[in-house]
């Protein structure tokens, strides 16, 4: 048995200091019944807590760390960058060096502002749609999760739903009501809010793959028909790339669907491992922001030199095959958790887009919130705490992705097998 005394401490001491003893509630392990474990260092596809356990990571800081822990490229022009100074608050060189990157891969951006989060992206970029056609309502799925806006935390998913919260205290009814949400992959429900409220409806919010709800693909071309019926109302789409973005593949999830919203939010990988997200989209759009336009968005730390070359040296070390590499790594990954849940009769579905992977604990097909809340939830944090013996460190939540990067090696995808393995064969049922 693995000791976690050293996080128990540290723990102990944080409950008192901070909320729940966290800075961002998924990191309590709630859901699984375990006490937090307290990281201390990580290397490529490795993390080490404070105990000394090692683990292959498949949490890897919820997504941003595409290239694994202190990949030597991001460290080294940290490294230079940080001597140079931390901030100016005036604009510098790797600011355009970035933006002109995330111009060139993201399909639809022809412009872009950086932001310090995903949830900054997303606020932002509703309130560039509203200002943009004068409208009010967004028009957002149920369990999907775009940050903690006021406007946007409505029947969320992420840690909202894996604590099982309502919607939360604090938003005012005012700003709830000008939110409208349906079921994912729902077509028709789409189409009959349109019906009700299409001349009003300033945009439509979505995850083009949701990871919010764990992983759920969208289905018979949801997404081609969310951009026809937005452009027949005068409606913006905005994809919320902040987990899909430059994950799902190189020209991320609008390049491999062959989709173009309107307006696009980045976070995660774009960041490195560092504090930055972005907004981006057609031009003309975008030149409605200040000082360009009248819509107000700023930030004293927003394009910090440090944030942007973490960035620019994570996106500038990924190639197309970078994604091929990874999407390799998972295919073997699924296969093996379909076999291990064949040979010990566990209800499992897995489900895929490029590079975002997810299982749930239910022999359903797995196509929105509803379905999603099939999975059987002690199942998982059963096979949660069993992967942790083992050495797997995953999302402590059912209802996340998993996460892949380019330092996994064959070697760690064969012993998480053999973990799932175990960890299956010792579900109580
Ligand atoms: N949108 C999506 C799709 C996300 O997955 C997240 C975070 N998991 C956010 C927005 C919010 O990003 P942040 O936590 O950086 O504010």
């Amino acid at each position: 048995m693995k000791s976690f005394e050293q996080s128990a401490a540290i723990y102990n001491e944080a409950v008192n200091l901070m909320p729940g003893g966290v800075n961002s509630p998924v990191r309590a392990f709630k859901s699984v019944g375990m006490t937090p474990i307290v990281m201390e260092s990580g290397k490529g596809s490795k993390i080490y807590d404070v105990d000394g356990n090692e683990y292959i990571d498949y949490v890897l800081s919820w997504g941003p760390l595409i290239l694994g822990h202190a990949h030597d490229n991001v460290v080294n022009q940290l490294q230079e960058t940080i001597v140079k100074g931390t901030s100016f608050g005036a604009s510098t060189l790797m600011e355009n060096k970035l933006a002109q990157l995330v111009i060139e891969r993201v399909p639809s951006i022809e412009m872009v502002r950086m932001v310090n989060s995903g949830t900054e992206a997303t606020m932002s970029a509703i309130r560039l749609a509203r200002g943009y056609t004068g409208r009010d309502i967004i028009l957002k799925f149920e369990g999907s999760y775009h940050g903690h806006g006021d406007s946007l935390l409505i029947k969320a998913g992420s840690g909202v739903a894996t604590l099982g919260l309502p919607d939360s205290p604090g938003v005012p009814s005012s700003i709830a009501k000008n939110t409208i949400t349906v079921p994912y992959n729902d077509i028709e429900s789409v189409q009959l809010a349109f019906d009700n409220y299409g001349d009003q409806i300033a945009a439509v919010i979505t995850e083009p793959v949701c990871g919010n709800m764990g992983v759920i693909p969208p289905e018979n071309n949801f997404l081609q028909k969310l951009r026809k019926i937005t452009e027949e109302n005068g409606t913006l789409l905005i994809f919320d790339e902040v987990m899909t973005g430059f994950r799902v593949g190189f020209h991320s999830a609008q390049g491999y669907f062959d989709v173009d919203p309107d307006i696009t939010c980045l976070g995660k990988v774009i960041g490195g491992g560092l504090p930055v997200g972005a907004f981006g989209g057609k031009r003309e759009i975008m030149e409605q922001i200040a000082p360009a336009g009248p819509i107000y968005q700023a930030g004293t730390l927003s394009g910090n030199p440090l944030a942007m070359t973490a960035g620019f040296a994570t996106l500038s070390s990924l190639t197309k095959e970078s994604y091929e590499q990874i999407n390799q790594k998972i295919d073997k990954l699924a296969e093996g958790y379909l076999e291990a849940a064949k040979s010990y009769d566990i209800p499992l579905t897995v489900n895929r887009a490029g590079s975002m992977f997810g299982v749930f604990f239910t022999n359903e097909k797995v196509t929105n919130f509803e379905t999603a809340k099939t999975s059987n939830l002690d199942y998982f944090s059963q096979y949660y705490r069993n992967m942790i013996e083992e050495g797997i460190f995953l999302p402590p939540s059912q209802f996340e992705g998993v996460f892949l990067s380019t330092e996994h090696s064959d070697e760690d995808i064969d012993k998480t097998i053999q973990a799932v393995n175990v960890a299956f064969s010792k579900i109580n049922k």
